[in-house]
């Protein structure tokens, strides 16, 4: 079973050797301070990845737990965030909606996938409404103008062919009672 000492011959006064039973003790407040002992440590990074590449490990290494390895095991990209925490790389829609569980505003690189996946949701909508009956359809119409493009003729056929049926509505509506 590979050990810390294989990664930090070269690194010396290293946290988890001044206190090696706690990065190893089954006790939550134990963790949470090898978590921290972790932070300022040279090799911390190298030791995360070290972790996550090799499921026997257990213990706190790189500042992450057992625990929180075992849920990044699915070959996530992840990172380091400012506060120590391991995050996911930025620059898609899950680590756009991530931003919000830690209550932050989505950065220029998660704003842009966000911005990516949403026309992409547009655009599958807009293909299903090409498939319909008359090669179009009023939600099409409006799908296109969200896309920041010209409507096709089949989709402004549609929703011209709405009109009449909401000018219709309209008038048949009451009138409103003028105030006494
Ligand atoms: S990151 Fe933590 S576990 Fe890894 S070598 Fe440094 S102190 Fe030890
Ligand atoms: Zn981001
Ligand atoms: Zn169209």
């Amino acid at each position: 079973m590979p050990t810390l000492t294989t990664l930090t011959d070269n690194a010396p006064r290293l946290p988890c050797r001044t206190d090696p039973d706690r990065w190893h003790s089954p006790h939550a407040n134990d963790r949470r301070a090898a978590v921290e002992g972790c932070q300022p440590c040279p090799v911390r990074a190298a030791c995360a990845r070290y972790a996550l590449d090799h499921p026997e490990v257990t213990g706190v290494w790189g500042g992450t737990t057992t625990a929180q390895r075992r849920s990044w095991r699915d070959g996530r990209p992840w990172r380091f965030d400012e506060q120590g925490r391991l995050r996911l790389v930025c620059g898609s829609e899950e680590a756009y909606r991530s931003h919000f569980g830690y209550r932050e505003q989505p950065c220029v690189a998660c704003v842009a996938a966000h911005e990516a996946h949403i026309g992409a949701g547009r655009r599958a909508r807009l293909a299903e409404a090409h498939r319909a009956a008359g090669g179009g359809s009023a939600a099409g119409y409006w799908l296109h103008r969200r896309l920041g493009e010209v409507a096709c003729a089949a989709c402004v056929a549609a929703v011209q062919a709405r009109r009449p049926a909401r000018q219709a509505r309209r008038g048949a509506r009451p009138p409103a009672v003028a105030a006494a």
